[in-house]
């Protein structure tokens, strides 16, 4: 229903964590035409992989007696589906995201062990595409949320760093601790100097499905939906995600989210010099 996609903040007070919830009537009718933009979309984007394996099976059956151009029709089939069985996996991710929208089961975190899960997940690609993969963590920097859904953010950013650079490059992704007005915040950013997003395509690449080159990002495997799902992760945790790019010199992704109070950011006190 439309509360899933209700506009939540997360205010982390001194006696533990305060969900506030806004809504209003424009928030209402705002969020009914996402929704149906969204469904609209789905539509879209599943039956571009969805005619291409029907076309497929069909040049199969014509080309019977053509060993070499059924086995080429086949790989293609395999493409293609791997690509609807992406989208599908991602179109669930979001929506459970919705439905986990706010948070219910926010544990203390070591943000050091969110980067080492990300990046080790996106070692294979990184190798593929001789990309090289730094971290630079903060031991004893914790923050409150799901483990789960931080390393899929992470690991979001990591894949379309590696995905938008070029051979030889350079990820880098590191965790600072930053004063914000009044607020303590743990901010992971990832860097790549790849490819870059010109400044008309940067407000726009949160949006669900928004992709800058459409061919190149479909070349690559890539379904749009990955910066949304980062940007609802950040959201549910109280945080947000910013991004820094120059077209031709690269991109950097700044997740931002609330230092933890009370016993959570014991360890990071714990450890600090003095
Ligand atoms: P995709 O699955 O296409 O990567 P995303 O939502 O993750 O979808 O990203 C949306 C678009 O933003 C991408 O198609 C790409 O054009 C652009 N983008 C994302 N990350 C980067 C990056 N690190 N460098 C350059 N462009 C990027």
């Amino acid at each position: 229903g439309a509360a899933t996609f209700l506009a939540v903040r997360v205010a982390p007070l001194a006696d533990g964590l305060v969900v506030v919830l806004a809504e209003d009537r424009t928030t209402a009718v705002r969020v009914e035409e996402t929704r149906r933009d969204f469904v609209a979309n789905v539509s879209h984007e599943l039956k571009t992989p969805i005619g291409a394996v029907a076309l497929l099976a069909e040049a199969v059956e014509s080309a019977a007696d053509d060993p070499e151009a059924v086995l080429r029709f086949a790989a293609r089939m395999t493409i293609e589906s791997q690509r609807l069985s992406e989208l599908v996996g991602q179109i669930i991710e979001l929506s459970r995201l919705q439905a986990d929208d706010p948070l219910v089961q926010a544990e203390p975190v070591e943000v050091d062990d969110i980067l080492t899960q990300a990046v080790d997940r996106c070692r294979v690609d990184a190798q593929k595409r001789d990309v090289q993969l730094a971290v630079a963590g903060l031991p004893g920097c914790y923050v409150l949320g799901s483990e789960l859904q931080l390393v899929a953010a992470v690991g979001n950013l990591v894949e379309n760093a590696i995905l938008y650079s070029d051979p030889g490059a350079r990820v880098t992704v590191a965790v600072h601790r930053v004063e914000r007005g009044d607020d303590d915040v743990v901010e992971i950013t990832v860097s790549d100097n790849g490819i870059g997003i010109a400044p008309a395509d940067l407000d726009r690449i949160f949006e669900r499905f928004y992709r800058v080159d459409y061919a190149r990002s479909r070349a690559n495997g890539g379904t749009g939906l990955g910066l949304s799902i980062v940007k609802h992760i950040a959201a549910a945790h109280g945080g947000d995600v910013a991004v820094w790019s120059q077209p031709g010199q690269g991109s950097t992704f700044t997740v931002a989210l609330p230092a933890p109070i009370g016993d959570a950011a014991a360890p990071l006190t714990a450890r600090l010099p003095e």
